[in-house]
């Protein structure tokens, strides 16, 4: 092993003279296989998949700015599975093991670290639900329990769950398997193996148009020319509207802001992720001693990236409800992100009527834990033409047909 003095990392930080990039930079091809719009954890994750599972390696992926520029670089980076629906239980179960081998997988350290997810009830109305959660949890396999005050007391000693709280602490769903890893090592990791199996990721191209003939698609339009194809993926998320609108397909969908923040370093304290969905609030600590903080979107339709003062005002009086002790921190930071919301707040996956393009979108405000088996599914879709059964539930159809997937109770502020 060669032997890294103090000097050469100090000259290798200022000159990455010995340091390989991750992926390359390409001529854009006149024709590609499959292209994929947007370079988020879903869209470079699809990449990877088609390429390494499937041989499909003639696969661009194309963002109009930097990869984990989008949701992908913005998230909170909350991990689970302790979903509400069946359906939705069996997907995010499957992501949450994908991202378990990840680091292994994709030989990149994406530092996942399963410290347990809790979320608070305050009311009956909510024990009531965690209860019923945990059930459809359990008879899945995962792990997730509903714990009482003097549990969630023993695993976060901070909280305040006295009688006298304004908002009493009556019990927790506790899932354990749940935790936050290190987003943008997600999606440099993708990158760096869709790379290293072939697929050419073009950062600063846009897709201005998409071009269909005969019901199918044939290429699409970009600011650095025409690229003709027959497969094209919508991964774009926040974008999810205007870009199917290129190809004729409505999505229904609208597009919120959502915003988190951030404080300062303090040593370590808070073992586990703790969400209040009536209080609109989730904190975590991350291995850096930062707490990030985040809250359901903002309340109105918009492409608006602004942090509000309102927000952080709300945010810091919800979260001295729950740990009083926390007065004294100093924010450090807050920021927002485009979040497209379906009505059922489940995705909307696979084929749609215009042959040839496909979307992964709808991921609202808990998308990123779903990028490995987002990508794994949409790259078998392409492959082999079927919809894997995983997926099946959230095709987009299911909204003419009435067969939604409310993920409502599970999906809202939880992440
Ligand atoms: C503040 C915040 C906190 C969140 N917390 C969590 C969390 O804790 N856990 C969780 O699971 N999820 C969370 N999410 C949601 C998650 O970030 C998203 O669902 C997920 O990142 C979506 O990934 P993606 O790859 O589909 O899209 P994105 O990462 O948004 O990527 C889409 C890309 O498409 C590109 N693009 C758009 N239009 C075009 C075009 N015309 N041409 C080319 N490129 C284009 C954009 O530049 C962008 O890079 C959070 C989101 C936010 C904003």
């Amino acid at each position: 092993m060669r032997g890294y003095s103090a000097w050469r990392l100090f000259r290798n930080g200022l000159t990455h003279r010995e340091w390989p990039a991750a992926w390359r930079a390409h001529e854009l091809r006149p024709s590609y296989d499959v292209v994929i719009i947007g370079g988020g954890v879903h869209g470079l994750a699809t990449a990877y998949y088609l390429a390494v599972n499937h041989g499909i390696r003639n696969v661009a992926v194309l963002d109009k700015s930097y990869i984990g520029s989008g949701g992908s670089g913005r998230n909170t980076a909350i991990i689970r599975s302790n979903y509400l629906t069946p359906e939705g239980v069996a997907f995010y179960d499957r992501s949450l093991r994908l991202y378990q081998q990840l680091s292994a997988t994709l030989n990149f350290n994406v530092m996942f670290s399963q410290r347990g997810h809790m979320t608070l009830a305050h009311n009956d109305t909510s024990l009531r639900t965690m209860t019923w959660r945990a059930e459809v949890n359990k008879l899945q396999d995962i792990d997730s329990k509903v714990i009482g005050p003097d549990g969630v007391k023993r695993r976060v000693p901070y909280l305040d769950v006295s009688d006298g709280a304004r908002y009493p602490i009556l019990g927790a769903l506790y899932h354990p398997p749940g935790g936050i890893i290190r987003h943008d090592a997600v999606v440099w990791g993708y990158a760096r193996g869709a790379d290293a199996a072939g697929v050419h990721i073009h950062q600063e191209t846009e897709v201005t148009g998409i071009e269909t003939a005969g019901g199918k698609v044939t290429g699409v339009r970009t600011n650095r020319g025409t690229i003709a194809t027959g497969t094209v993926v919508n991964s774009t998320a926040g974008w999810a509207s205007t870009v199917s609108d290129m190809a004729g397909v409505a999505m229904p969908v609208q597009t919120f802001p959502l915003q988190a923040a951030v404080t300062e370093p303090v040593r370590p304290f808070l073992g586990t992720v703790i969400v209040s969905g009536s209080l609109h609030v989730y904190v975590s600590q991350t291995d850096r001693g930062e707490l990030v903080f985040g809250a359901s979107v903002d309340p109105f339709a918009s492409y608006s990236t602004r942090g509000s003062l309102e927000f952080i005002e709300g945010l810091a009086g919800h979260v001295l409800e729950l740990m009083p002790s926390l007065a004294k921190m100093r924010l450090l930071r807050q920021w927002a992100g485009l979040c497209d919301m379906t009505p059922d707040y489940s995705p909307i996956m696979g084929f749609t009527p215009v042959e040839g393009f496909l979307v992964d979108v709808g991921w609202g405000t808990y998308g990123f834990k779903a990028g490995p088996v987002s990508g794994e599914a949409i790259a078998e879709c392409i492959a082999t033409s079927r919809t894997p059964q995983i997926i099946g539930s959230f095709g987009l159809e299911r909204f003419a047909k009435g067969d939604l997937v409310g993920e409502k109770g599970a999906a809202a502020v939880g992440h």
